[in-house]
């Protein structure tokens, strides 16, 4: 047995349930305190977007949705219809994540939506927004989150007090959300003041909301400034490292040159080392207040008890393949039983993600990096010309080059800073996530813990 392999901590690999003779405990991939499994399904409601934000692989932006500007093709009940084909005795929950474009320009569908899942409680729902128009549907959006209460009240075991409405605003912190998050008319510091003001009013009046973070790799030059932004307000920092600029189908982007990615890499670690000098200076544990300190390989969750459905009602085992659109990813339509395709497409990938676990030849396998976002739906373009198999492809983490790099850059200065720390306060325990989830919804595993 190679001996150098680190398994991700706390995590136990799912047995695809036809290599089982017996079932055991942890067949459904969740949490060990929990008798079923949740379901996620993202809902693509709108290609339509009030932003146009320079690293947008969804909105109008780089054009990559099916239809341009427009709202989903499925009328509110057909989306009711294909949610209520899933076997509600399978999961103690049902997520429904409304995606764009923006979704709030497409409020009316998601108000119909909601207002008629109201009365089945296992039923629970999320924007992803750009928080601009939080302000103008917050009357409403009280109404239907006092509607709709809080989860599980028919499922004790996750009954937490948590809302069933949750709301995540993309919101980069400064100097790059107005860098980063364009309005059409370009950088604006003021829209970014009112969605960060609208963030706190709704916070403020009770709704169960959070920030979500996302940094280009251009503006690693501004890792420490905008690091300190979160840190002062109390806010925990995680940004999604954007690494489309490699994708030459993109309007905006274009291959890095591998000598521009490297100077990035550059200002990456001296930030990083700037961060970890400020927090050993001042006693501040890093891993509380920057997600990268923390220890998490978490791994994706793409189509186990997780679809996504397209504006043309295609599809996919989550939204990073829908966004792709490759029929290599495709799963099926809103023509065929959500339940039939939900079952095949979690056979599918448990048994991927397992081969990925114990394929002792994988280089991720052998890679000493605690923190690591690994993302097929982004390497498994730049694989497909190596591999010969979808499997292959969709393990061929590595293949996605830069963000690879992003990883092992940080990772000896986090070690570093981490081992300082666990010798000063040896009774700190680093958080980990919760496992369970799909890694690109790392936001929702405090909601379930
Ligand atoms: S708000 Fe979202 S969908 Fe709109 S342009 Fe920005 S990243 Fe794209
Ligand atoms: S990590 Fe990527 S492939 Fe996996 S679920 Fe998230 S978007 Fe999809
Ligand atoms: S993608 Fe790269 S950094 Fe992440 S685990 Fe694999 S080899 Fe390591």
């Amino acid at each position: 047995m190679n001996t150098s392999i680190r398994k991700t901590e706390s995590w136990v690999p799912p047995t695809p349930p036809h290599a089982l003779k017996k079932r055991p405990r942890n067949f459904t991939h969740q949490a060990s305190n929990r008798r079923l499994p949740e379901f996620h399904f993202d809902v693509n409601v709108t290609s339509k977007c009030n932003l146009a934000c320079t690293y947008c692989s969804e909105g109008e932006s780089c054009g990559l949705s099916t239809i341009f500007q427009a709202p989903t093709n499925l009328l509110p009940d057909e989306l009711v219809k294909k949610v209520l084909e899933l076997d509600k005795t399978k999961y103690s929950a049902v997520n429904l994540y409304f995606w764009g474009g923006e979704a709030f320009t497409n409020w009316p569908f998601c108000k119909a939506v909601m207002n008629k899942l109201a009365n089945v409680k296992y039923i629970n729902f999320m924007f992803y927004t750009n928080g601009v128009y939080l302000k103008k549907y917050k009357k409403q959006l009280a109404t239907i989150d006092k509607k709709l209460g809080t989860r599980g009240s028919s499922s004790p075991w996750q009954n937490n007090g948590q809302r069933r409405l949750h709301i995540q605003v993309s919101f980069d912190g400064e100097p790059i959300n107005t860098l980063e998050r364009h309005t059409k008319t370009g950088p604006d510091e003021k829209m970014s003041a009112h969605v960060f003001d609208s963030y706190l009013d709704l916070k403020e009046s009770g709704f169960s909301i959070a920030l979500k973070q996302t940094i280009s790799a251009r503006n690693f030059k501004y890792l420490f400034d905008v690091w300190k932004w979160h840190y002062d307000r109390g806010i925990m920092y995680g940004p999604t490292p954007d690494t489309h600029g490699s994708d030459e189908k993109r309007p905006d982007g274009g291959a890095w040159p591998e000598g521009e990615f490297g100077e990035n890499l550059k200002q990456l670690k001296l930030n990083m080392i700037k961060i970890s000098k400020y927090c050993i200076d001042r006693d501040i544990i890093p891993s509380n207040t920057f997600r990268w300190y923390g220890k998490s390989r978490a791994d994706c969750g793409s189509g186990m008890n997780y679809l996504a459905i397209d504006l043309d009602g295609k599809l996919y085992p989550c939204h990073g393949c829908m966004y792709r659109q490759r029929d290599d990813h495709l799963a099926g339509t809103s023509k065929d039983n959500l339940q039939d395709i939900a079952t095949t497409t979690t056979e599918k990938y448990m048994d991927f993600l397992h081969t990925f676990k114990t394929d002792q030849t994988l280089d991720c396998n052998n890679c000493q990096v605690d923190f690591c976002l690994k993302c097929p739906a982004g390497s498994f373009d730049r694989s497909e010309t190596t591999a010969d198999t979808y499997g292959e492809a969709w393990q061929d983490h590595p293949s996605n080059w830069q963000l690879c790099k992003v990883w092992k850059t940080i990772s000896p200065i986090v070690d570093a800073t981490n081992i300082s720390f666990d010798k000063k306060y040896p009774k700190n325990r680093r958080e980990t996530p919760n496992l369970n989830m799909p890694l690109c919804k790392p936001e929702l595993a405090s909601l379930y813990a």
